[in-house]
C-alpha cells in the first residue's frame, strides 16, 4: 500500500497547484507499470483519488476539496458528484503542461491527415518522431524538480506512441527505429507534421559497351551546362551517360523524385566495361514504390539503353552498403583488357618476357599528365598482379592486366614519358599508337565485414 499512497499523495500535491490532463499526470509515473499508456495511468490515478475522496466524504473524514481539484482537471465523475451534492462545480482549467493539446481527438485528427498522405507510398516500416516546443518542456521540468519526480518520461513518448498506434492500425507496417523507410515528424502543438520518405538503395553491376560515354553527365567545359556555341547549346561534352541510362528508368519505375548514382570507381570515358561489370549503388530519392520486381527494372533499363549500357544482378541494398562501396572501391583490384597497336612488330618472345617481368610487382607512377589539372602531382605506388599478352597481329597485342585500384593502366602501357616505371612500351622498345581499354572486372567489396579489408 505504501507505494500506491506515495503515488496518490504526490499526485494530489501536484494537482493542487497544477491542473494536469490524464496524459500529463500519468507521464510523471511512466516508468511504473509497463504496458500502460500515460492516459491510462493518469486516469487510474485520478480514479483512485476520486474513490478515496468519496469514501472519506461518506464517513465524514474529508471534505469536497479533492473533488473540486479533480473536477477542475476535467475529471467528469468528480464534477458529477459535486453537482449531486448541490455544490458548485469549478471551471475546467486547461492542462498546465500541454494546455490540453494531448487528447485523443487531436491525435486521431492529425493521424488521419498523415494517413491520407502516406497512402500514396508503399512502405513496410516507419517511425514517428515528435517536435515539442521548449516552453512545454520547461513547464514539465518545473513540476519534475518541484516534486522530485524521477519516474517520468519525455513528453515526446506520448505523441509518438499515440500516433504510432493509430498508424499501425491503418497500415500493414511495423515500427522501425534504425532504418525506417518513412519518418513521420509530428508537431502536435502546432497541429502540423512532416513526412520524410527515406531513399531506396539498389545495387548491381553495369557493363558499358560503347566508348566515349562518361559514367555521369559531363558538362561543357566552357559553359558548365548552360549551353554555348562550343557545345552546340546542349550544355554537355557528351550527350549521354551511364548513370542516366540507369537512373532515369529507375525513377520512373519507382516513381521517385530524383536519383544519385554511386559507381565503385569510374573508368576513362573512352574505356568500355565488359565481363562482370562494375558494381554500383543507385540511390532513389523519395520513392513512392519500394517493393517491385528488380528483374523488371533490369529489363527496362537494358531495353532503353539500346546496347550501350547493360545492368545485371540488381538487388535491394542499403545506405550501409553504399558507405562500404565508397570506402572500399578505391582499393578494390581491377582487371583490364587493352588492345594495343604498336609502331612496329612485337615478337612472341618479348611478350613472354613482359609476362614474367610484370608479375606481382610495384609500379611507381607520377600523376599522369592528362589528369594533372584535376589531381595533385605526386608519386603513387600501386601493385600490379599480372599482365597476360596475346599477339593478335604483327603490331597488335591484347593485354589482360590485373592491378590494385588506382593504377593508371594506359600509362603502365605507354609509360607517360617516363613518369610510370617500369612500363611496357619501354620494356618492348615500341611506342603504342592506339590503346583500346576495357574494364573486365571490378572486385566487389565484401559486404558485412565493415572493418575488414580497409587498408591503405
Ligand atoms: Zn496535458
Ligand atoms: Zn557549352
Amino acid at each position: 500500500m505504501e507505494k500506491l499512497l506515495d503515488i496518490l499523495k504526490k499526485s494530489i500535491e501536484i494537482l493542487k497547484t497544477y491542473p494536469l490532463c490524464d496524459y500529463c499526470l500519468g507521464r510523471q509515473f511512466a516508468s511504473i507499470g509497463s504496458g500502460l499508456t500515460n492516459l491510462e495511468r493518469g486516469r487510474a490515478i485520478k480514479t483512485m483519488l476520486f474513490m478515496n475522496a468519496c469514501a472519506q466524504l461518506r464517513d465524514g473524514s474529508g471534505d469536497a476539496e479533492i473533488l473540486k481539484i479533480l473536477a477542475a482537471t476535467g475529471f467528469r465523475a468528480a464534477a458529477k458528484s459535486l453537482e449531486n451534492m448541490g455544490l458548485e462545480t469549478p471551471e475546467i482549467k486547461s492542462c498546465y503542461i500541454c494546455s490540453g493539446v494531448l487528447n485523443r481527438r487531436r491525435f486521431n485528427e492529425i493521424a488521419e491527415r498523415i494517413s491520407e498522405e502516406l497512402r500514396e507510398y508503399e512502405f513496410k516500416n516507419f517511425v514517428v518522431g515528435a517536435r515539442i516546443p521548449s516552453d512545454v518542456r520547461e513547464r514539465e521540468d518545473l513540476i519534475r524538480s518541484e516534486f522530485e519526480i524521477d519516474t517520468g518520461e519525455d513528453i515526446k513518448g506520448d505523441v509518438t506512441r499515440e500516433i504510432g498506434r493509430i498508424l499501425l492500425r491503418k497500415f500493414d507496417a511495423a515500427v522501425e527505429y534504425h532504418n525506417p523507410e518513412i519518418v513521420v515528424l509530428v508537431d502536435i502543438f502546432s497541429n502540423d507534421y512532416l513526412i520524410q520518405v527515406n531513399p531506396l538503395f539498389i545495387k548491381g553491376f553495369y557493363r558499358k559497351l560503347v566508348r566515349n560515354l562518361p559514367q555521369t553527365p559531363w558538362y561543357c567545359r566552357y559553359c558548365w551546362g548552360k549551353g554555348c556555341e562550343y557545345c552546340n547549346y546542349t550544355g554537355r561534352e557528351y550527350p549521354e551517360s551511364v548513370s542516366e541510362f540507369i537512373g532515369n528508368p529507375a525513377i520512373e519505375f519507382f516513381e521517385a523524385l530524383d536519383y544519385k548514382f554511386h559507381g565503385a570507381g569510374r573508368e576513362d570515358v573512352d574505356a568500355t566495361v565488359i565481363g562482370t561489370g562494375r558494381p554500383f549503388v543507385l540511390e532513389l530519392k523519395h520513392p513512392r514504390k519500394r517493393y517491385l520486381d528488380l528483374k523488371e527494372l533490369e529489363k527496362l533499363i537494358n531495353e532503353k539503353a539500346e546496347g550501350k549500357v547493360e545492368v545485371s544482378g540488381l538487388e535491394y541494398s542499403s545506405r550501409k552498403e553504399l558507405r562500404l562501396l565508397k570506402s572500399l572501391s578505391p582499393m578494390a583490384s581491377k582487371t583490364y583488357e587493352a588492345i594495343v597497336e604498336f609502331d612496329g612488330e612485337v615478337d612472341e618472345e618479348s611478350l613472354k618476357e613482359v609476362e614474367e617481368k610484370f608479375k606481382d610487382i610495384v609500379i611507381e607512377q607520377r600523376t599522369p599528365r592528362r589528369v594533372l589539372k584535376r589531381r595533385a602531382d605526386k608519386i603513387r605506388q600501386k601493385r600490379l598482379y599480372y599482365v597476360e599478352a596475346e599477339k593478335l597481329d604483327e603490331k597488335l597485342v591484347k593485354f589482360r592486366i590485373k592491378a590494385q585500384g588506382g593504377l593508371y593502366v594506359k600509362e603502365l602501357i605507354d609509360g607517360d614519358e617516363g613518369r610510370t616505371k617500369p612500363n611496357i612500351a619501354e620494356f618492348l622498345g615500341r611506342k603504342p599508337l592506339k590503346i583500346d581499354l576495357s574494364v573486365i572486372e571490378v572486385e566487389t567489396p565484401t559486404l558485412g565485414h565493415e572493418k575488414e579489408g580497409i587498408e591503405d
